[in-house]
């Protein structure tokens, strides 16, 4: 049976590593914070007391860390997982990161012989725990395939976008389009409310005509127009306006290496800063609605 080492148990990674153990496969687990860990235990995973002692003995690596600086160090650190693993092992990236971050580990894996994939993904805390996240892959064809097994355990959607990086390039594509959606329709249902619509009706007539959006079908920024959405539970759960800030600065690195004109996603960045600055960063991204009311 495949041995899998996964590092990072947070939202995303603990739920995922749930999913991977339903379907069968081995796990040896490592997070720094022990709580995460102890959960995947009594569900049958094996801890580990270091990234390194989880990576021992197994064929496939899957991480799921915050930043491209914690990859970065645990790949290519001092006692960094390149320097370990046998050749041959598979290395599934799934963090949200720099795509220039991601080739880099590319390189030093390929100089290995390792496989590795940038597989970042879309969908969510509740994606991750249905198992049916979106995975856009980036690295050699060939690769996806030694790998689809296990991305079918934890999602619905395998893209292969392109070559090493490119996973990162549509992850961060897909989030720059989505908090412009989600700023824009923030923008028209203040304005259309203070010019004495309805937010539902506002809401309804958006999302049915040729303002329809992402925003408009499933996550309404407003309070109250959809139950289950963010703002409608004080812009709790969801995906943090400090994560779609990060992803749109990922956008902005991106745009400058090849010197791309981003001007929406670079407003975009400027008013989640903003936010930031208000000490809104762990509340929902749909919490932007409140720059656009009194
Ligand atoms: P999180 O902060 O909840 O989890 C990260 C985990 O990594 C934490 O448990 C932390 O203790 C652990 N960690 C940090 N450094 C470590 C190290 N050196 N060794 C072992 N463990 C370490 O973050 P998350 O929400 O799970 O997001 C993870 C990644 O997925 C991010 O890159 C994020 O942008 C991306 N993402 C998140 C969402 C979402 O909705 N939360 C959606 C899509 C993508």
């Amino acid at each position: 049976m495949t041995t899998i080492a996964f590092i990072g148990l947070g939202h995303m990674g603990l739920p995922m590593a749930r999913n991977l153990l339903k379907a069968g496969f081995n796990l040896q687990v490592f997070d720094l914070v022990q709580t995460a860990m102890n959960e995947l235990t009594q569900a049958g995973a094996q801890p580990a007391s270091s990234a390194l002692q989880a990576a021992h003995d197994a064929q496939v690596v899957i991480s799921m860390l915050p930043a491209s600086r914690h990859v970065e160090d645990l790949y290519l650190g001092n006692s960094g997982l390149i320097k370990a693993l046998e050749p041959g092992t598979l290395v599934l990236e799934c963090s949200t990161i720099a795509p220039e971050s991601a080739r880099k580990v590319h390189r030093a894996a390929s100089a290995r012989a390792i496989d590795m994939l940038d597989a970042p993904v879309s969908g969510g805390t509740a994606g991750a725990a249905a198992g049916t996240l979106t995975f856009m892959v980036g690295g050699a064809a060939a690769t996806l395939e030694k790998a689809r097994a296990i991305f079918a355990a934890m999602g619905k959607n395998i893209f292969h976008a392109g070559p090493d990086g490119a996973g990162q390039v549509a992850k961060v594509c897909n989030n720059q389009v989505l908090a412009v959606q989600m700023i824009a329709t923030a923008e028209a249902m203040a304005l259309g409310v203070a010019n004495g619509l309805e937010p539902a009706v506002l809401a309804e007539i958006m999302r049915q005509s040729s303002g329809g959006n992402w925003t408009l079908e499933k996550y309404n920024p407003w309070p109250g127009v959809m139950e289950n959405a963010p703002a409608s539970k004080g812009y709790s759960g969801g995906f943090m306006a400090e994560l779609m800030a990060k992803d749109l600065g990922l956008a902005q690195e991106a745009a400058q290496v090849t010197g791309s004109s981003t001007p929406m996603g670079a407003l975009a960045l400027q008013l989640y800063r903003l936010l930031l600055k208000q000490g809104k960063g762990k509340q929902d991204f749909s919490v932007v609605q409140q720059l656009f009311v009194e």
